[in-house]
């Protein structure tokens, strides 16, 4: 064979969560696996604040803990949260969300994105089966009868028997393979930065629902928060050009009740927000997971959580179909795997859409349900509970793994 090319059972395009969690799960079972990286490894500064963080749930802890990396994540800065507030700036109406109500030690824990992604990287370098590229984006896919062939825009050969699309929301993978989807701009960014409030953050995760759309404040493991605020487009570049003090100002107006004044920012960050779902997650010999099959609005803090239990799902799926001495990288193996997590996801996608909406109206009837809906949703034990356990990645259909017998976290 020659140098620039390599053979693998399985080829996964991007190094982000979902894609590191893919690549770590197959290798786990045996396979040779290589990960396409579009740029160089990010390193881990534990000096430095990674901005972009995510609230990650029990089911992705337990698959973070069933790969043996769930401890290495924890020591590079997390912060566990055990209570929830959600209110409706300007009116009474609010709903609270407690640990102890669910039986559990906490409802999820704040992670910096690049120590979960450190953390992966450093398992897959502890195994012989895996191949990590950088600079290796993912330019052609060639389906043939024996397998797959791609090639990488630095003039890298792979020929695998399954390509795994986990490169994001504007994946080659997808366009490659023409799989068409549904698009909405919500209009709307998110800024981010990490914050410091007059009162410490109590561990509870804060979130307002504004008529330009939801304030959060995560909380970190220093006493700061992260600050996610999604935001119509118009309000967005207004905010963006406030010094500090005054964009301390803005904050205050709408957490000053709960956490004293905001009294300090770092540099803010924005990303347009949008919400994509493919149509179909599956191609010849190839299949999508995470972003690059569906975007959600973060308001529920779901997205690479949902993404994380795709590459459970389908790991899962192609054990099975292994153990079973078939093909998997059939089409009718991968077709489970899109049964099993389109449904799910388009529930949350769903889900996520319509609070979005419901709560940047201004239409006087919706004004009416939402409140009375936050009432009612607190004043009804079941459905709060039930609402939590979705959030919590305790409910719906779980990929085995994320199951809680396995553990030490249980709830
Ligand atoms: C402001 C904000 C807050 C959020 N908060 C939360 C939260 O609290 N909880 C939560 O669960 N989710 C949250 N999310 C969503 C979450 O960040 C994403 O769902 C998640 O990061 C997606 O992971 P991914 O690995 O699928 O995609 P990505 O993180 O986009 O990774 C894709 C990777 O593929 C690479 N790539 C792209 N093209 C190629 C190519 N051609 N070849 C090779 N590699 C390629 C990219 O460089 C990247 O490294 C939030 C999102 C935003 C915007």
């Amino acid at each position: 064979m020659r140098p620039d090319t390599l053979q693998c059972d399985i080829a996964v395009s991007g190094a982000g969560i979902v894609g590191l969690t893919a690549a770590c799960l197959f290798a786990r079972q045996g396979m040779t696996v290589c990960v396409l990286c579009d740029g160089p490894l990010p390193d881990w500064n534990p000096d430095t604040f990674h901005p972009r963080v995510s609230t990650l749930n029990m089911a992705s802890i337990r698959i973070f803990e069933h790969l043996d990396a769930w401890r290495a994540i924890m020591d590079r800065r997390t912060s566990p949260f055990t209570r929830m507030e959600v209110w409706e700036h300007g009116t009474g109406a609010q709903i609270t969300f407690d640990a102890r109500d669910m039986g559990a030690r906490q409802l999820g824990v704040i992670v910096e994105n690049d120590a979960v992604i450190a953390t992966l990287q450093d398992r897959l370098h502890e195994n012989h089966n895996v191949t990590v590229l950088e600079n290796a984006v993912l330019e052609h896919r060639f389906a043939e009868n024996a397998g797959l062939i791609l090639r990488t825009g630095c003039g890298k050969t792979i020929i695998c028997q399954l390509l795994v699309g986990a490169d994001g929301a504007h994946s080659a993978t997808r366009v490659l393979c023409a799989i068409p989807g549904t698009y909405l701009d919500f209009e709307q960014h998110a800024i981010v930065t990490a914050l410091e409030t007059a009162d410490h953050h109590a561990h509870t995760a804060w979130q307002a629902f504004l008529p330009s759309g939801p304030a959060a404040l995560l909380p970190l493991a220093d006493g700061r928060c992260s600050l996610v605020w999604s935001c119509d487009n118009a309000v967005h570049e207004t905010l963006m050009i406030l010094d500090d003090p005054d964009f301390c100002e803005r904050i205050s107006d709408i957490f000053a009740t709960r956490l004293g004044r905001a009294v300090g920012c770092e540099t803010r960050h924005a990303f347009p927000l949008r919400q994509h779902h493919a149509d179909t997650y599956v191609a010849r010999r190839t299949v999508l997971v995470g972003d690059a099959a569906h975007l959600i609005h973060p308001l529920a803090g779901l997205g690479a959580n949902i993404g994380i239990q795709d590459a459970a799902a389908l790991s899962q799926i192609v054990e099975t179909a292994r153990s079973r001495g078939r093909d998997f990288h059939s089409h009718s193996v991968l077709r489970r795997y899109e049964r099993w997590r389109k449904g799910e996801n388009a529930l949350v996608l769903n889900t996520t859409r319509g609070f979005k909406t419901l709560y940047g109206s201004g239409a006087k009837t919706l004004i009416a349900a939402r409140q009375g809906g936050l009432r009612i949703a607190e004043n009804l034990p079941l459905l709060k509970r039930q609402l939590a356990r979705y959030a919590m990645g305790i409910g719906g259909d779980l990929p085995d793994i994320c199951k809680p017998a396995t553990s030490a976290y249980h709830v």
